[in-house]
């Protein structure tokens, strides 16, 4: 195998969903990168991947240090494959700044893709697909969550975050009082048998957490804000107004800038106006 880096996708539940091209790379490489070694070697085991290699620990707080370690691999000819512990590498997983350092030392990087949960968990939930935004994970803090969810508020893009169990409950409760009665989905586990997503407003997301215990792995998604109205305008009351006091040029430029409007429309409006067709 060519020496390199290779982003390598693992799965986020269902062992299976691991693709064959996936498998052959993770076998030929020389180098494996990951999060948890014990969470990658048991993945190993489980596809039959011998374990003969060199694993290479990337966290966030040692991601420079290793990148240099890697880098020189690379260059002595070695193939590095880089996995986290479950779907795809750099998507609020280490990798970032790995990825950056090579692309700067001008070494090979490929991409195998695969499993990304925001991605099934946005497929599962019903909500507008076109515009979305990935937002990671939400701060534990009470502040922090607000704060976050104020910032994409009046976003016309589905939000997606990454959430867990235990705090799903307090951030329905943030989002009812943030993000008001929008439609919002929880998709759980993933590809494993206990599969689920749950779609309405925050208050009855709540209620459903409240009798059934909150379990497993989540994806929190809020649809996208209501695009403002504006105000309706009457373009030809306004004109006649500005025609009263000012040129015919001037008034034109004022509408067209005041509210955004095509200038050769209003031009021929107001001439209209002006002519007293209107
Ligand atoms: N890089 C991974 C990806 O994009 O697939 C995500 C890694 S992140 C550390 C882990 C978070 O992903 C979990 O807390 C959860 O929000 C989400 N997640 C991972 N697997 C999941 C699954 N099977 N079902 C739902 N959410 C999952």
């Amino acid at each position: 195998m060519k020496n390199g880096l290779y982003i390598v996708a693992t799965p986020i539940g269902n062992l299976s969903d691991i693709s064959p091209r996936a498998v052959e790379t993770l076998k030929a490489a020389d180098v494996i990168a990951c999060e948890d070694s014990r969470v990658t070697k048991k993945l190993f085991s489980l596809l039959g991947i011998s374990l003969q290699k060199t694993f290479i620990v990337l966290h966030d707080h040692n991601e420079n240090e290793q990148a240099q370690k890697i880098i020189d691999l690379i260059q002595s000819g070695k193939s590095v494959a880089q996995v986290s512990d479950a779907g795809s590498p750099l998507i609020s997983d280490p990798g970032y700044k790995l990825i950056k350092s090579c692309r700067e030392a001008g070494v090979y990087i490929t991409t195998l893709p695969g499993c990304c949960a925001l991605i099934s968990a946005l497929q599962l939930s019903g909500l507008p697909t076109n515009r979305f935004m990935f937002v990671g994970f939400i701060p534990n803090k009470d502040k922090g969550r607000a704060d976050l969810f104020k910032k994409y508020q009046k976003l016309d893009s589905t939000l997606i975050f990454y959430e867990t169990a235990p705090r799903i409950v307090k951030t329905l409760t943030a989002a009812a009082e943030i993000f008001g009665t929008r439609e919002m989905a929880v998709a759980r586990e993933i590809s494993k048998v206990y599969e689920e997503c749950l779609s309405g407003t925050a208050e009855e997301l709540l209620a459903h957490f409240n009798t059934n215990e909150p379990k497993g792995e989540m994806v929190f998604m809020v649809a996208p804000a209501e695009e403002e109205t504006l105000p309706e305008i009457d373009v030809e009351t306004l004109l006649k107004e500005k025609l009263a006091a000012a040129s015919l040029k001037t008034a034109v430029k004022e509408l067209v800038e005041t509210y955004g409007l095509n200038k050769n429309e209003v031009y021929e409006l107001a001439l209209k106006v002006k002519n007293g067709q209107k």
